[in-house]
């Protein structure tokens, strides 16, 4: 990844009739990133892509494509291409032709058209397969001539929409890892649309979260993991923990809080946080806590409750904890190294906590 930016949007907003689907939208991404959109159904994340590409125009803003205003810009003139979720592949024509489609009105000899076809499929791995039927392929393998398709022609910005959402469980974590070899290897900047947040987590550089037509928060995984900017970016990052705490000093970077249930603790100050106070919520994510019949050694704090339900995933074990003077129970993520946790419902266990795994997520109401 250089440190040259590829993409510039600044101020950005579309409305459909009186209905903001994106508002005020400022993002710069660098040249050679993987960087994914997430957030939940409507909240105009491909509306945001499909206006990068030129599908869609837009009242107010501006977007630079390596450095050049969009505006009056075709689709078909930018420098980006895209691929859809539904491949949009025609399945009456063979790989070769699927793939060399968009190359047809660019006026290339038959060898330049066959060389850039055949070099689209080796990145893809389906070197070879040019006289395959397309619809005698896979759902992988479709998959990938649709990469291909986009990337014969060679753009500086390739743009995802959902583009695994087809694939089942198994084919799409295995493509996951895939795509992301190959953005790596080919340098392009990458930006992907998607719902499912491990995705976006196992893919990307960056991730920008989007609710409601509004970009809350642009970070790495592990910092959007580690501290999200709110309660709404904290719940679609995984699971998460709410206890409502009280600020009762402020030393530096750190924050003494009194938090329900385990009392005094210390917690960092968030840097990402968009607005806090003196009653904050603050997270605690599930495999962060341990759970215990006896006290454990060596905690901040704890907190004693009684197993409600567990739910058994295979790689860890959920424990539901009904704790007294708190609302929901706690949830505690435990793996299943030799099965050697085993508590049942109505077992009275302990919980404990350290400071570091407490997370300030700033005001409640936000
Ligand atoms: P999904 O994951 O379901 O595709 P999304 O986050 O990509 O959701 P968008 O497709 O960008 O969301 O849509 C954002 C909002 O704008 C939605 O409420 C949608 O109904 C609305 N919208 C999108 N396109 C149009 C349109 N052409 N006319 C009117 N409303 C639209």
């Amino acid at each position: 990844m250089s440190d040259q930016n590829i993409i510039e949007i600044t101020g950005v907003e579309k409305r459909f009739g009186s209905f903001v689907a994106v508002s005020d939208l400022n993002l710069s991404l660098k040249e050679g990133e993987f960087f994914s959109l997430l957030g939940p159904s409507g909240c105009g994340k491909t509306t945001a892509l499909r206006m990068i590409a030129g599908f869609q125009d837009y009242e107010k803003g501006e977007i630079r494509i390596g450095g050049q205003l969009m505006e009056d810009i075709p689709a078909n003139k930018r420098p980006t291409n895209m691929v859809f979720q539904s491949y949009a592949i025609f399945p009456h024509l063979d790989v070769g032709d699927n793939v060399g489609f968009g190359l047809r009105k660019l006026g290339l000899s038959r060898k330049e058209m066959r060389e850039r076809v055949s070099e689209a499929l080796e990145m893809v791995e389906l070197g070879g397969l040019e006289r395959r039927k397309a619809s005698e392929l896979s759902g992988g393998q479709r998959q990938r001539v649709a990469l291909a398709r986009a990337l014969v022609m060679r753009p500086k910005v390739l743009l995802l929409d959902e583009p695994l959402s087809a694939l089942d469980k198994k084919l799409r974590e295995n493509m996951q890892l895939e795509m992301r070899r190959l953005q790596q290897k080919l340098g392009i900047t990458f930006v992907m649309v998607t719902h499912d947040q491990y995705e976006a987590m196992t893919m990307s550089d960056r991730i920008g979260v989007m609710f409601a037509g509004q970009l809350k928060q642009v970070d790495r995984p592990e910092q959007l993991y580690a501290r999200p900017c709110n309660r709404e970016v904290a719940a679609f990052i995984g699971g998460m923990n709410f206890l409502n705490a009280r600020v009762t000093g402020e030393n530096g970077d750190t924050l003494s809080v009194d938090v329900d249930g385990f009392g005094p603790l210390v917690v960092q100050k968030n840097p990402n946080v968009l607005a806090s106070g003196t009653d904050i919520l603050v997270g605690i994510r599930p495999e962060q806590l341990e759970i215990g019949a006896k006290q454990p050694d060596g905690y901040d704090a704890y907190l004693q409750g009684t197993i409600s339900d567990v739910a058994f995933y295979g790689e860890s074990v959920h424990y539901y904890v009904r704790c007294e003077g708190l609302d929901d129970a706690i949830v505690v993520a435990v793996p299943n190294y030799f099965h050697t946790v085993d508590h049942k419902p109505g077992e009275p266990v302990w919980l404990g906590v350290q400071n570091a795994s407490v997370i300030d997520l700033g005001a409640r109401e936000q």
